[in-house]
């Protein structure tokens, strides 16, 4: 039976502009060409567990706009169940996004319909209860988080918070969450400790969850946990042409490898669900575009066995 993904969390229409180069404060650039790409860190992270092969439902709001209706077809055609997505009065969220020609990116988003996500009801309770992994992340209203985080605690899901956007977190969250997963400037704001060093900030997060994954772009993930596993993971090594969505693809990943191997993971199931991970974000990254680049399993399953054959 494939695995089960619950994702309570954003929806937006990104509105995506090439440039030469990022703006700075102020200034104006002539870009390149303009497009609509489906997005939001919720919805891209299903749409990522559910190419990744995990039976995935979505709950999550968006606008009684074009771009709702948009946003709602782009989930259904990649499988994602949507039972769980409210249509709410008004505009869908957006999100500003400007990629230049090294792949750097910066975003703005407005969350519209992403606010009036604050009510789960009896359907999103049951959905929370019985998947393997409750996925979550930072862009819709707190209490929801809190109160999604807390059913999946009740019903032993298991609870994956990747904290994104970064903000600090309050204790009454961490205290539900399974296993935390941040790159490197999320880590250094949750943890309220600016470092250099992943160790680090693995240790420091370590004091407010029990498990942390670490992401750390082109250089791969880490893992810490209170039993004392610790574990590095190199990425695979590409061509990154856009990295819009490498970190929404590799958490969507790491949620379908976690609840494949049983939820509870030794070192080495741990091990191997970051290298899945990190090859769906690379693969990702391969690609242009955001949910548009998130990987189907195939193409993941080909750059781990790739990348990691023959490596203990
Ligand atoms: P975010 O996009 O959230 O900042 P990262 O940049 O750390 O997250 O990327 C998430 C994951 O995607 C990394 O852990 C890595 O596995 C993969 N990835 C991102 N950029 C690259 C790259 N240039 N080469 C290979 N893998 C990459």
């Amino acid at each position: 039976m494939s695995a089960r993904v619950v994702v309570v969390g954003s929806a937006n229409l990104d509105l995506v502009v090439s440039t030469p180069q990022l703006p700075r404060p102020g200034e104006t650039v002539l870009g390149g060409d303009f497009r609509t790409v489906p997005g939001g860190k919720g919805a891209n992270q299903a749409v990522a567990a559910a190419r990744a092969g995990a039976a995935c439902e979505f709950v999550g709001a968006v606008g009684s706009d074009e771009f709702g209706r948009q946003l709602r077809d782009s989930l259904t055609g990649a499988g994602v169940d949507v039972r769980g997505l409210r249509t709410a009065p008004g505009p869908s969220g957006v999100a500003l996004i400007a990629v230049d020609q090294a792949a750097e990116n910066f975003i703005v988003v407005a969350p519209g319909a992403n606010a009036a996500l604050t009510d789960l009801d009896a359907a999103d309770r049951a959905a929370i209860g019985a998947a393997d992994v409750l996925l979550l992340q930072m862009e819709v209203p707190l209490p929801t988080v809190v109160r999604a985080a807390d059913l999946a605690r009740a019903g032993g899901t298991t609870v994956v918070l990747n904290a994104a956007p970064a903000a600090p977190l309050p204790v009454e969250l961490l205290d539900l969450v399974d296993v935390l997963v941040v790159n490197e400037h999320e880590a250094a704001v949750v943890a309220g400790m600016f470092s250099d060093d992943p160790a680090a900030l693995l240790d420091a997060l370590l004091a407010l969850v029990p498990r942390v994954v670490l992401t750390l772009g082109a250089r791969g993930a880490a893992y810490a946990d209170r039993q004392g596993v610790r574990r590095t993971v190199a990425a695979p090594v590409i061509d990154a042409v856009d990295t819009t969505a490498a970190g929404d693809a590799f958490t969507g990943a790491l949620a379908v490898g976690w609840a494949e191997r049983g939820g509870v993971l030794d070192a080495d199931a741990v091990t191997d669900a970051l290298r899945w991970a990190c090859a769906a974000g690379a693969a990702c990254a391969q690609r242009p575009g955001a949910s548009t680049a998130l990987p189907e399993r195939a193409a993941i399953d080909a750059l781990y066995a790739t990348t990691y054959r023959g490596t203990e």
